[in-house]
């Protein structure tokens, strides 16, 4: 178990558009295993391999069915519909904003063994596979936030996931 330092707001690591994975080593798996636990620790529901410093195309997502997904070199098929969704995010800490996302989005990605799927989210997964895809292109949830605060409470407020 390895918990990595994670990459906050105005680190310029955030703002690069990472590079594809080309090949699955034994370090990539050891890079994904870690990028669990770096998750985890924060009470995260996703994360991009650039907030760990790691400028490549990769993510980690664990769903509210307790499925956990790896995606590499993810790439959207298609997007439907719209959802304002309120998110956080794990490199910036104690705020929250509403986001206007994809209410269905389609994306097809390798997982940790090669293997090419497609997953398609609805609800709360569409909202993280939008934010976390964001995130290889630089993109942060902010950017695009309708409303984006503070949280003012620490106690209910802060239990909202983040990703
Ligand atoms: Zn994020």
């Amino acid at each position: 178990m390895a918990i990595r330092r994670l990459r906050y707001d105005d680190d310029p690591i955030l703002r690069v558009k990472c590079k594809p994975v080309k090949e699955i080593t034994p370090s990539l798996k050891k890079l994904i295993s870690d990028m669990f636990d770096t998750m985890y620790d924060s009470n995260g529901v996703g994360l991009a391999a650039p907030q760990i410093g790691i400028v490549k195309r990769l993510v980690v997502i664990d769903d509210y069915d307790g499925h956990k997904h790896v995606l590499i070199n993810p790439q959207i098929v298609s997007e439907v519909g719209e959802q304002l969704s309120t998110e956080g995010c794990l490199s910036i800490p104690g705020y929250y904003g509403k986001v206007k996302r994809p209410s269905e989005i389609k994306v097809k990605a390798i997982d940790e063994n090669g293997k090419q799927f497609e997953i398609t989210g609805t609800g709360i997964l569409a909202t993280i596979l939008s934010h976390e895809i964001d995130h290889l292109d630089g993109i942060l949830y902010k950017d695009k936030a309708v409303e984006f605060a503070e949280v003012k409470s620490t106690e209910d407020d802060l239990e909202g996931d983040e990703e």
